[in-house]
């Protein structure tokens, strides 16, 4: 389909985009990679009149590995996090879940900000960025706040950065201990029917902390706290890990759709949670 006419923008820089956003108000859009913007508007979900383009704006495609954090920016693209090798070698769950988004053609053009500022349940980054701790830069005509991923996501592409703010960076604590990105797809280039991000901390065979989210189980990204907590204090043996499931369950709220029934969503969620810390704690 083709999508209603749209006024196409690309500043060189924040103001200029900001600007921009100030002058259209609702009516304006920032586009990262297109690859989920663009879909929307031609299939007319998406009514766009005024797109502004960030592909040429400065300062927002660096990865910087400080000695606690990661900074990320938000047109990195997908592509890129799976080819920095600097990036794989102190977080290597980033590449483990990006090399698990669509395809290589979709990945090229895809963008960290772009996925995480999207808000829609199946994008696998969200989850990521929960279980990593991360935090979002994002930019506005009153200033500059960072927001938690933990209390990012509302609803359904409802998340708390306002309309008139950018999201610029993307920053994780440098991450520690054992890591997976479990995903159950129906075919290659699919959304999750369910997907796990877990990292876990051994210490001397116990488990001194554990960290999980889980992906398209709800309207947003679950971070379920207690099912961290369940391993906590354990030797993530057969009982720890059901308990993990179990928690994991009581905060999930899936929906029927053509990726299967709730049962069958809710069974997928507990077979991939349980591989993710398997392989996680093998990791530790
Ligand atoms: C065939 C196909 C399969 C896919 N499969 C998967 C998958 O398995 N897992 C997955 O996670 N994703 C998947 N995607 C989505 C893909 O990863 C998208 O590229 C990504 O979700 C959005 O990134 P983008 O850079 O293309 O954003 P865009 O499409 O440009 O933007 C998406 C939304 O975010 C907003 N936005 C973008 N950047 C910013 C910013 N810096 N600040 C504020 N708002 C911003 C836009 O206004 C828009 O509302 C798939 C896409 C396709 C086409």
């Amino acid at each position: 389909m083709i999508p209603a006419a749209f006024e196409y923008y690309r500043p060189k820089d924040m103001a200029g985009v900001l600007s921009i956003l100030e002058e259209q108000g609702d009516d304006a859009r920032v586009m990262a990679g297109g690859h989920s913007l663009i879909p929307m508007m031609k299939l007319r979900m998406a009514d766009v009149p005024h797109l502004i383009d960030l592909q040429d704006v400065e300062g927002m495609s660096g990865i910087d590995l400080g000695a606690e954090t990661i900074r990320i920016g938000a047109m990195v693209t997908q592509h890129d996090i799976i080819e920095h090798e600097p990036l794989a070698s102190v977080a290597p769950i980033l590449r483990e879940a990006a090399l698990q988004i669509a395809d290589p053609q979709v990945r090229y053009m895809g963008t960290v900000g772009g996925n995480v500022a999207n808000g829609d349940p199946g994008n696998d980054m969200p989850g990521l960025m929960q279980c990593l701790d991360a935090a979002f830069t994002v930019v506005g005509p009153d200033g500059q706040r960072d927001i938690p991923a933990r209390n990012f996501y509302e609803a359904a592409y409802m998340t708390a950065r306002e309309d008139e703010e950018v999201l610029t960076t993307v920053t994780i604590p440098m991450p520690i201990g054992g890591y997976a990105y479990e995903k159950q797809k129906r075919k290659i280039g699919d959304y999750a029917t369910a997907a796990a991000a877990v990292q876990i901390v051994n210490d001397g065979g116990t488990c001194a902390s554990a960290s999980i989210a889980m992906t398209n189980l709800s309207d947003t990204p679950i971070y379920s706290e207690a099912a961290g907590a369940a391993l906590v204090g354990t030797s993530v043996d057969d009982a720890a890990m059901s308990a993990a499931v179990a928690a994991m369950l009581g905060d999930i709220d899936p929906t029927e759709d053509n990726r299967g029934p709730i049962a069958f969503k809710k069974h997928v969620a507990g077979v991939i949670l349980r591989r993710a810390i398997e392989r996680a704690w093998s990791r530790a």
